[in-house]
């Protein structure tokens, strides 16, 4: 009988455990309707047609081919006297296989190596296809890092940004290409089929593959963990992502940490020094002849190296933030270069971005220090302005008079007043989705074209389930155990644990470590080793390894096998432990 209600009792400590010490992935459905019949601007419509285009392989040289149009990221092959050196592998196994069927029809033989430009899901999400058995993989040292870091505890908010940039619910007739490629499948994307790299460098790396020498750079600028490829032979540059056909993203909507600006630049001009004949991007169709290229990358370092100037004359000068966004542009003799159109980057996000990486978000406006909360602001303009209704008035007119940037800033302040008021299909969301449609009409930026009309879908449809690549069992033993401690603190429901102070202490048989997670005033604090003075006695012990508990914070093991095979055990009060977990919120 004793048994039996520990039986009990141990069951309902461990139905808590799984996602709520991580997150268990939802599979990808969509669920709301997709935007249709939002005509693109024609120029977008010619810049997907020029820069991405229909799938197809194109040859670059006798050695080099490049397979464009089939996903976001390009894949890039070289031949070589023992088979071919693949450079970056597409977004998931489902978009990278017909790509492998091409660049091998074009260029049969086996896989001598794969490259990648850096760890972005979309160069590395369709590894399985690319990675036969005992191929090496090369990437820079920072890879693996930089590639987890896509795990972290911002996930959620990532993965609903990211989704909005790419315009998840957004028809291909309303967005024909995401500016540097194919639209994503995100639904795809959420089976990862990346591998890690087995080979890793810093600085340079020089191979010579099959009697082609291939010189690797480390070169950040997109990304902190990037490479660029030079063919010295063959006079061919593989620039990764920090050139493509637009002003580059020095800043992403989907959200990220800044992007080094003065190491994008150095990058940059590494590749000028080299003189490449052929300058073949991950994103967006090559460029051939070498006064061409150099003249391309000129013109892409020396409009970053502008807005960087620019900002930072501005800052000087005591400008707002506001008004430097609003201030920069592009001089004439810039403004007009095909690569420096804004299709993907934007040259006012990205002056923000500079700014706020040196100086923060305090842009020495007082009024900025002590405003009103939000919602009562708002109420005050709405008040100084007439009311409500005689805001949604002025709203709709200026929706009449063709000006929709005004009409999404007076429904916002709606929004902003009575929240209630503009929840997803009312009249007034609707009305901000139209707006928000109206304003979409006029942008080429594919990435903020995306953002408004996903947006305004969301208005009237309400949010649609995250999608996002599930963690592949194959990295899990990467990630240090401590990660998900880390995660698991920030789930923590404030409400659950209010008045709660209270610990649990969870011991990892194979390593040795211990961490103590302590409720205190709302907050989850983890201890690794001895727990600090004041900490309550632990309400109980669970005893793992670290492999098992890896498994049991992603759902891929259930705790009850776990315990019933003796891979986990909880010692103390199983019901108060259960409580415990219970106040940390489950989900992605
Ligand atoms: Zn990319």
């Amino acid at each position: 009988m004793a048994r039996r209600r520990f039986v009990a009792l141990a069951v309902a400590a461990l139905v808590g455990l799984g996602g709520a010490v991580w997150w268990s992935v939802t599979p990808a459905r969509r669920s709301i309707p997709l935007v249709r019949g939002q005509a693109p601007p024609a120029s977008l419509k010619a810049h997907c047609d020029e820069a991405v285009g229909a799938p197809r392989v194109e040859r670059v040289t006798d050695r080099v081919f490049l397979a464009i149009g089939y996903d976001l990221a390009s894949t890039v092959l070289v031949r070589t006297d023992v088979g071919n050196v693949i450079v970056d592998v597409g977004m998931s196994p489902a978009r990278a296989a017909p790509v492998r069927e091409a660049l091998l029809h074009a260029s049969p033989g086996p896989i001598a190596a794969i490259i990648y430009t850096h760890s972005h899901i979309d160069h590395v999400g369709g590894a399985s296809v690319w990675a036969d058995p005992g191929v090496p993989i090369w990437a820079t040292a920072s890879f693996t890092d930089h590639f987890l870091k896509q795990y972290g505890a911002f996930r959620r908010a990532e993965s609903r940004r990211g989704a909005a940039q790419f315009g998840e619910h957004v028809s291909e007739d309303s967005l024909p290409c995401s500016a540097i490629g194919r639209r994503p499948d995100l639904a795809a994307a959420t089976t990862t089929g990346a591998r890690f790299p087995s080979h890793t460098f810093s600085g340079a790396q020089d191979l010579e593959i099959g009697g082609v020498r291939l010189h690797l750079r480390e070169a950040h600028g997109e990304t902190h963990d990037q490479l660029f490829v030079h063919l010295p032979d063959e006079g061919v540059l593989l620039a990764g992502d920090n050139f493509y056909r637009s002003f580059p993203n020095l800043y992403t909507l989907r959200g990220t940490s800044p992007r080094p600006i003065d190491a994008w630049i150095a990058s940059l001009d590494a590749m000028r020094r080299l003189a490449p004949e052929h300058l073949v991007p991950s994103h967006t169709a090559p460029i051939s002849g070498r006064d061409q290229v150099r003249e391309a990358l000129t013109r892409y370092r020396d409009g970053i190296q502008w807005v960087r100037d620019r900002v930072i004359q501005l800052a000087n000068a005591g400008r707002s933030v506001d008004h430097i966004a609003a201030d920069v542009g592009l001089p004439p003799a810039l403004a007009g270069a095909p690569e420096l159109a804004e299709r993907y980057g934007q040259v006012d996000w990205s002056a923000r971005a500079i700014y706020d990486e040196r100086l923060g978000w305090f842009d020495e406006r007082p009024e900025r220090l002590y405003p009103h909360a939000p919602a009562e602001r708002a109420r005050r303009f709405v008040d100084a302005m007439g009311g409500g209704e005689a805001v949604r008035a002025r709203a709709r007119e200026a929706v009449a008079a063709r000006d929709p940037r005004w009409a999404v800033e007076l429904y916002s302040l709606l929004r902003d007043a009575a929240p209630e008021g503009m929840s997803p299909g009312t009249p007034l969301a609707g009305e901000l989705a139209a707006a928000l449609d109206a304003l979409a009409s006029e942008v080429g930026n594919t990435n903020g074209r995306a953002y408004l009309l996903e947006t305004g879908q969301r208005l009237r449809h309400g949010e649609p389930p995250l999608s996002a690549p599930t963690l592949d069992p194959a990295f899990l033993d990467v990630l240090p155990v401590s990660h998900f401690f880390t995660i698991m603190a920030t789930r923590l429901d404030p409400e659950l644990a209010a008045d709660v102070h209270e610990s649990a202490r969870f011991e990892f048989t194979d390593t040795g470590e211990r961490l103590t997670v302590t409720i205190r005033h709302g907050i989850a604090e983890v201890v690794a080793g001895e727990p600090l003075p004041g900490t309550p006695e632990p309400l109980a012990i669970v005893t793992t390894t670290t492999a098992t508990w890896r498994r049991l914070a992603t759902d891929l093991r259930s705790p009850l096998a776990a315990a019933a095979s003796g891979e986990l055990a909880i010692a103390g009060d199983a019901l108060a432990f259960r409580r415990f977990t219970g106040r940390f919120r489950r989900g992605l």
